[in-house]
């Protein structure tokens, strides 16, 4: 059958394209929303019967399918295996499901397609980041002479953040690495983070030039908080012998436990070693606007900042910050080319956001940020905020109570790491039980023991649901 949709290439002012533009836009939510039927987070297919669907479907024909077959094909084959983050029985990673207007505001950015790496191709897209990016600088009280960047991601921020305080800290002692490359004494820096901070530091230390042996991991308490007594002996230590440590990491938010480090005294000891310091707050920066702010409101003494939209804040990927207490740190990725964003365009007010980001194309991703902070408003994100870190503390409490549970660490934003009693075993079978019976949640390890782990994003679940979760985890 052929559509509208197959008579038109771009969209454009034509009467012919706007009609096409609106029936693919319907016809794919009806579709969406068609996929949408158990309440499961997913279909349950393993990977050898999903690859074999997947690999009989075409790709590139010689003459194409048209809009009809290939939408059909999409809304049978591939939307029915998707996996539902709107679940209420997916909760295994910090992986949301996103607020309704952020789904209009990624069709705005992909109708429009602005790119926010010079002026002239996203001049409103521009000022929105800019905006957007002021706004979250006074909601963590920066100063300023602050400033900041949208990445594709937290590994993307502190990857950044490492190669910013790199940069400057070198240059202070003398030495341009952006001109020069690293100095013969690269392999002396080190960079301090707790022992389950994430894996993105040593993916940057490799890509920054100082590899995994720069990144050394501060051991945790009970609380999986950085072991402030142990820190300062290694950093102490460290210097004694003659590394260079130049930067402390911490992490507001950790991905299993949603632990949170000391920074006020974590700033102390960067600034006794004239160290950055870095806060990781890629899944904490969510609380920020929690009625439980006060557990984040350090983050100001950090030089900069790891923010995740795509985390608390509930908005589509990607969606992510960096903000940095002085900003020209940001002057690191600045480089002009003649095509692009000429010095002499600057100077007559146009804004041109490449020479802050490690990337050149880069979404507009600002909107999502935009449309929902306008929309919710404080008021709006406090209460779903306040749900998330509420669950997790409910849960935490009927299994603390509880004879056949094991909670070793107190919640303080939204996951929840506990065991049942009876070893590793009866614990990784909990996990697959449930899965089978569609109810994803997760598995780590804590102090050599597996444990299972609430990762409690969607602020749609209730303390019945947990109520149902628990007895369900009981009978396992
Ligand atoms: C999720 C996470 C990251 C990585 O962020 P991405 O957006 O997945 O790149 C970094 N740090 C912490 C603490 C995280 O939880």
């Amino acid at each position: 059958m052929k559509s509208l949709v197959d008579d038109v290439t771009v969209l454009s002012d034509g009467r012919k394209e706007k009609e096409a533009f609106m029936s693919a836009v319907i016809e794919t939510a009806e579709a969406i929303i068609g996929s949408i039927t158990d309440g499961k987070a997913y279909s349950g297919l393993g990977p050898y019967d999903l690859r074999k669907i997947i690999d009989a479907l075409p790709l590139l024909p010689d003459n194409g399918d048209g809009w009809t077959r290939m939408m059909t094909s999409v809304k049978e084959e591939i939307l029915p295996n998707m996996l539902r983050t709107w679940s209420q029985s997916y909760m295994p990673h910090l992986h949301s499901p996103v607020l309704i207007e952020t789904i209009a505001s990624e069709l705005i950015i992909a109708s429009f397609n602005s790119s926010m790496d010079s002026w002239d191709q996203g001049p409103a897209a521009t000022e929105i980041e800019v905006k957007v990016i002021n706004e979250l600088l006074s909601l963590f009280g920066y100063g300023s002479c602050s400033d900041g960047t949208f990445t594709s991601g937290g590994s993307q921020s502190n990857i950044s953040a490492l190669i910013i305080h790199r940069d400057r800290f070198l240059l202070k002692r003398g030495y341009d690495v952006k001109k020069n490359g690293l100095p013969p004494d690269f392999n002396k820096l080190r960079i301090y983070v707790s022992e389950i901070s994430h894996f993105s530091f040593d993916k940057g230390a490799h890509i920054a030039g100082l590899g995994y042996e720069s990144v050394s991991k501060l051991p945790v308490d009970d609380f999986c908080r950085i072991d402030i007594e142990k820190a300062e002996k290694i950093i102490r230590r460290d210097a004694e012998e003659g590394f260079i440590p130049f930067m402390i990491a911490a992490t507001v938010g950790t991905t299993d436990f949603g632990s949170i480090d000391d920074i006020k005294t974590l700033r102390k000891i960067a600034d006794e070693y004239g160290m950055f310091l870095h806060a990781d707050a890629a899944y904490g920066s969510g609380a920020i606007l929690s009625s439980y702010s006060d557990r984040v409101s350090d983050l100001s003494l950090a030089d900069s900042i790891t923010i995740d939209f795509h985390k608390m804040f509930l908005i589509p990927i990607s969606a992510s910050a960096l903000l940095v207490k002085n900003g020209t740190e940001l002057d690191s990725f600045q480089l002009h080319a003649d095509y692009l964003n000429r010095e002499e365009d600057e100077e007559e007010g146009f804004i041109n956001l490449v020479g802050k980001s490690m990337q050149t194309t880069r979404r507009f991703d600002a909107l999502k940020v935009y449309m929902a902070f306008r929309m919710r408003g404080r008021d709006g994100y406090r209460k779903i905020i306040d749900t998330m870190i509420g669950n997790a503390a409910y849960f935490f409490s009927c299994i603390s109570r509880d004879e056949e549970f094991i909670a070793p660490v107190k919640p303080e934003l939204s996951s929840v790491v506990f065991a049942l009693k009876g070893g590793d075993d009866r614990n990784r079978n909990a996990r697959k039980t449930l899965m089978s019976e569609g109810t994803i949640i997760g598995q780590t390890v804590y102090q050599g023991k597996v444990m299972l782990k609430f990762t409690l994003l969607n602020p749609s679940l209730t303390k019945e649901h947990i109520d149902g979760l628990i007895s369900r985890l009981r009978k396992t």
